[in-house]
């Protein structure tokens, strides 16, 4: 056979093995669901048959959020801000949601759903929710700042309407609302199956703040898990029926005060969520490094989504599906010089580190990347020489690897 036969073979035979291998590929889709305000060590004590049924088939771990403790990163245990983490990835410091109300969120920092309608394909979202600001503040449909961004299927507007949900004793109005949404996201995944869900309930968070801990809030905490399970039970009918694979979370956004009544500061229980999914996790998942943050960039990567690099090294969390090599970056001054240092899980990740000087994006800019520094693999520090940069009071470092980035801000 000549050369060239046998190129025009093999490029044929390379056709029909991809052609076979996109046949064979499931379509991906996910869900993410917020139960609001359930302490780790309560849904650990009630081993919740849904959640615990979907870690059965991934994993369970607990996870923080908050930020960090005394650095520019540390952020209020409260509900829209939890929820904000997780959409953008970033904590307080750069997605500016800073209360459950007046609310002003920096759309700079672009939520999941923006990264999916960016994506070259087409991407279809739901929107189920139980608090008709998370699709008209938090993720900003419609507003200009966010490209006009559109959900395509949506169920909300239920804690506007006082005909249909009239206020009840002990706020009990809103359970009713979760039971409606928790039924429409399980219809919708069930009917239009969309690419990326949001299911966000509400009502334990309202049980917890009224009863404290105590067999009430316990009873409570089990209903949302059987609101839950309505959810599950739908992905399994999608996966049982279609070609399609699917990757459920389940989380909360805050822990709660040591009574359950409140939450907002910094304690270590307020600060304890925790992650319950149905796909395998890597070894970030079970670190006690674990954030709520790392949810987002998780289901991008389960999803293949593009995010451009500008986007994505503003991301504070770290990928628990498929492979990540670092984490924890620290950045400690010394005269005209910064030690970087950070943690690895593989040893064998080429290693690059960049400086940034500015902070554009923070406004709708784009910020300069200056390369500083290549780092043998396996290495867990570097020492920066800020001279060779343009003189500045403020810096951005990111550390990265082809399989994941950590990064750090730099106040001098
Ligand atoms: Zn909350």
């Amino acid at each position: 056979m000549n050369i060239r036969k046998f190129i025009r073979l093999f490029s044929c035979t390379a056709t029909l093995c991809m052609c076979a291998l996109c046949l064979s590929a499931k379509t991906k889709k996910s869900v993410f669901i917020i139960i609001d305000g359930v302490p780790a060590d309560q849904i650990e004590r009630l081993h919740t048959p849904a959640i615990y049924d979907i870690a059965s088939k991934g994993a369970y771990s607990r996870a923080y959020t908050g930020g960090e403790i005394g650095s520019y990163s540390q952020t209020p245990t409260i509900s829209a801000i939890g929820y904000t983490n997780l959409l953008t990835s970033t904590w307080m410091n750069k997605h500016n949601v800073n209360g459950n109300d007046n609310l002003n969120p920096n759309y700079n920092y672009p939520t999941l759903f923006r990264i999916a309608k960016d994506q070259k394909r087409d991407v279809t979202t739901a929107l189920y929710s139980s608090w008709t600001d998370n699709r008209t503040v938090l993720l900003g449909e419609g507003k200009e700042e966010t490209n006009h961004l559109k959900i395509d299927y949506v169920k909300d507007g239920y804690d506007h309407d006082n005909a249909a949900f009239p206020k009840k004793g002990n706020d009990l109005h809103i359970f009713d609302i979760d039971e409606r949404v928790s039924k429409d996201a399980a219809e919708g995944i069930r009917n239009d199956a969309p690419d990326l869900t949001w299911v966000y309930l509400w009502y334990t968070d309202d049980a917890g703040h009224i009863w404290g801990n105590g067999e009430l809030f316990d009873r409570y905490v089990y209903k949302a898990d059987e609101q839950v399970a309505r959810i599950w039970e739908a992905v399994k009918y999608r996966e049982a029926n279609f070609d399609e694979e699917w990757m459920i979370v389940v989380t909360t956004d805050h822990g709660r005060t040591d009574s359950g009544h409140g939450h907002g500061q910094q304690s270590e229980r307020e600060r304890t969520t925790w992650i319950s999914t149905n796909v395998p996790v890597n070894e970030h998942f079970a670190s006690e490094k674990l954030a709520i943050v790392d949810i987002a960039p998780s289901i991008s990567r389960f999803m293949g989504f593009e995010v451009p690099r500008d986007i994505l090294w503003e991301q504070d969390g770290i990928p628990f599906v498929g492979k990540t090599d670092i984490h924890t970056l620290k950045a400690m001054p010394y005269d005209d010089k910064v030690e970087l240092s950070w943690q690895s899980y593989a040893n064998d990740a080429p290693i690059e580190i960049y400086a940034a000087t500015d902070n554009k994006f923070n406004t709708g800019g784009t910020d300069e990347w200056i390369k500083v520094a290549d780092v043998k693999p396996g290495s867990e520090k570097a020492t920066i020489d800020l001279k060779k940069l343009p003189e500045s009071k403020f810096y951005k470092f990111i550390v990265t690897t082809p399989s994941n980035h950590i990064g750090r801000w730099l106040n001098k």
